[in-house]
């Protein structure tokens, strides 16, 4: 630990992005109880896609894009450090990205992109023909185009939780499942986690809120409810045909993206549906993301479907994340509304929520 103040912290949440605050504070050498009503990492985190693609989730003068470029920048370093830390395997490839233009509109706003990342030296290309059959022999004959975007890549977020949370366990952290936080009763210099009916109740010097799409109902004292909603996405996970070559990398176009595991499976995402907290799937929603990938990727016909997976992303009013201490309330710390980029912004979040407890020590 490199300064004095050791602090009691509750991480509420072991989604990803409490998994990987509990992690950065526990190796910071605070005292660190993770709770989570559920088992770890199964909230939206289970559901994710593991993609991190920011020149596709935000365009330019948007500072979402900054927070992803930034978090991006950092995730070689956090991999490296959490496998050697965990000692777990964690399944990451910065493989590039293909993004399939099937209409003259998704030619326009594709070389548009290309020209835009040209502009700041970010090594992409636009593929046509044959140079896009070499690139990814399984893409449709009927691309029109597609705009290959070498820095992109995935994580497998079925290997990323876990590995977040044993290295956080190794560092002296402790896990309390399933216990349900009803609500933080703050103070100007302290906080008290109470639990489901004020059956007990767990004293803090901070809590870090990161309850994704529920941060919302973990009521705060003399403050708003957090403005976080759920946005279900749904997700296939395909086990690839064996006669056919896997997909070499991310694809994106015609109404879905693909991830392509080692183990020659294929997610196929998503969905994103309004629909309060219902965390099942619907006839529509995976027969939409079939459509799409076969339209996408025509072997994938004759792929397995081994898994549908739905997660409820936690969405804030302006789509930007809220991290960070409670206006009115500076001992309980906001990790929430990540949207679509929360396994994207782990890093970047662990960071600033380490920054955040740091200055409340000095
Ligand atoms: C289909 C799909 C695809 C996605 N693809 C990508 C992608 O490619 N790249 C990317 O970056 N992001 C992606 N996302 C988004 C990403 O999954 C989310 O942003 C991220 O998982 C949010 O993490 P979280 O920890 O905030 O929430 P969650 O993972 O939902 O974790 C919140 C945790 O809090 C617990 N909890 C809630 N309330 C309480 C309480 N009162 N007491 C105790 N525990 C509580 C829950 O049980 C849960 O475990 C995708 C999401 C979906 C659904």
């Amino acid at each position: 630990m490199d300064y004095a103040y050791r602090m009691n912290v509750v991480v509420i949440g072991a989604g990803v992005i409490g998994a990987a605050c509990a992690d950065a504070l526990a190796a910071d050498g605070h005292a660190v109880r993770i709770l989570d009503m559920r088992s770890p990492g199964r909230g939206a985190s289970q559901a994710s896609a593991g993609m991190l693609v920011p020149f596709i989730e935000a365009s330019d003068g948007d500072p979402l894009l900054d927070l992803l470029t930034k978090s991006l920048a950092m995730y070689d370093d956090f991999i490296a450090s959490l496998r050697e830390r965990s000692g777990r395997a964690i399944e990451y490839a910065r493989t590039g990205s293909l993004h399939v233009a099937m209409t003259d509109a998704d030619v326009a706003r594709l070389t548009a992109l290309a020209a835009w990342l040209n502009d700041r030296r970010l090594a992409c290309r636009w593929l046509e023909g044959e140079a896009l059959r070499q690139a990814d022999p399984v893409v449709t004959p009927k691309a029109l185009g597609a705009l290959q975007i070498d820095t992109h890549g995935f994580v497998s977020v079925q290997d990323l939780v876990p590995a977040l949370m044993q290295a956080a366990r190794f560092s002296g952290a402790i896990c309390e499942t399933p216990v349900e936080a009803a609500r933080v009763d703050a103070r100007a210099d302290s906080a008290r986690v109470i639990i489901g009916n004020n059956a007990r109740a767990i004293d803090a010097d901070a809590v870090v809120l990161a309850a994704g799409a529920w941060s919302g109902r973990v009521h705060v004292n003399g403050v708003p409810d957090l403005p976080v909603k759920p946005i279900r996405g749904q997700l296939l996970h395909l086990r690839w045909p064996d006669a056919v070559a896997m997909p070499k990398q991310i694809a994106w176009g015609g109404g879905c993206y693909t991830v392509p595991w080692a183990n020659r499976t294929l997610l196929v995402g998503a969905t994103a549906e309004d629909a309060g907290f219902d965390e099942r799937s619907t006839v529509a929603g995976v027969s939409t993301l079939m459509a799409a990938v076969v339209s996408l990727l025509p072997d994938a016909s004759r792929a397995a479907l081994a898994e549908v997976r739905v997660g409820l992303r936690p969405a804030a009013p302006t789509h930007m994340p809220i991290i960070g201490p409670v206006a009115g309330q500076p001992r309980v710390i906001a990790a929430t509304g990540h949207l679509r980029n929360g396994i994207m912004l782990a890093p970047m979040t662990a960071t600033l929520v380490r920054q955040a407890i740091r200055a409340m020590g000095q």
